[in-house]
């Protein structure tokens, strides 16, 4: 796993000098990172994704594509200093009794998609940069996967953190919805304020009093735009008299 995680390093240290070339960012394993249980200041990012694993005892191997990868991201200004935690969950084998869990493997294709996937959500989250239609890459599938997801060998699942285990025998809702999901930043702005069309400016959903705050500007906009016109007209013809 220590040699695996240089390629994260790597691969992650080349990402992020592309976009953000004069910051310095690391990225660190830790095992204690817990979904939604976060420290003032960061952000989580989660991905479920393609990996293999091997059982240490028995050699056998799987493939599963809901192996969580959770991220914690900070990014401090003043000291232009960003610090990335991460944690990958662990699956242990179907046939052994009592194995240990197994972290997975993943091909440097995948480690780089999740990468990716990573600082873009770094530049929206840390940098409020941001694209609309970002979306998720996903990871390759290499493998045909037998059978549905193992929860019962599942650590995401076991711990009540894995969004597969919906059904599982946790309390604990089935992952946050409000976390992963790409989430759009809010230019979703109330639709007035803008001068020139007066009429289309639509004031649904909003609260009754404000409703009522928007007629009057908008009345008070028809009134002043109506001015204006009048005015234009008013000196376009003095102009056209004094040109005569
Ligand atoms: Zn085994
Ligand atoms: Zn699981």
């Amino acid at each position: 796993m220590r040699h695996d995680m240089k390629v994260w390093q790597q691969v992650f240290q080349e990402l992020i000098q592309e976009v953000k070339p004069w910051h310095t960012w690391t990225l660190k394993l830790d095992e204690s990172l817990i979904p939604n249980t976060l420290q003032p200041g960061w952000t989580q990012y989660q991905q479920w994704v393609f990996a293999r694993f091997q059982c240490s005892w028995c050699s056998r191997s799987w493939a599963s594509a809901q192996v969580q990868v959770l991220f914690h991201m900070h990014w401090s200004k003043r000291e232009s200093k960003g610090r990335v935690k991460m944690r990958i969950f662990a699956q242990r084998c179907q046939k052994c009794a009592n194995p240990p869990f197994e972290i997975p493997e993943f091909t440097e294709e995948n480690i780089s998609r999740i990468l990716n996937n990573l600082v873009f959500r770094i530049l929206k989250k840390c940098y409020k940069e941001g694209f609309k239609s970002m979306k998720e890459i996903r990871t390759v599938k290499d493998n045909y996967i037998e059978g549905p997801h193992d929860i019962n060998n599942c650590e995401a699942c076991l711990q009540g953190f894995c969004a597969q285990s919906g059904l599982g025998l946790t309390t604990q809702p089935p992952v946050s919805l409000t976390l992963p999901v790409i989430s759009l930043p809010t230019t979703v702005r109330t639709p007035i304020q803008k001068p020139s069309p007066t009429k289309s400016s639509t004031t649904a959903g909003v609260g009754e009093i404000s409703l009522k705050l928007h007629l009057i500007f908008l009345y008070t906009l028809v009134f002043l735009v109506a001015c204006f016109i009048m005015h234009a007209n008013v000196s376009r013809i003095v102009i056209h008299c004094i040109k005569k």
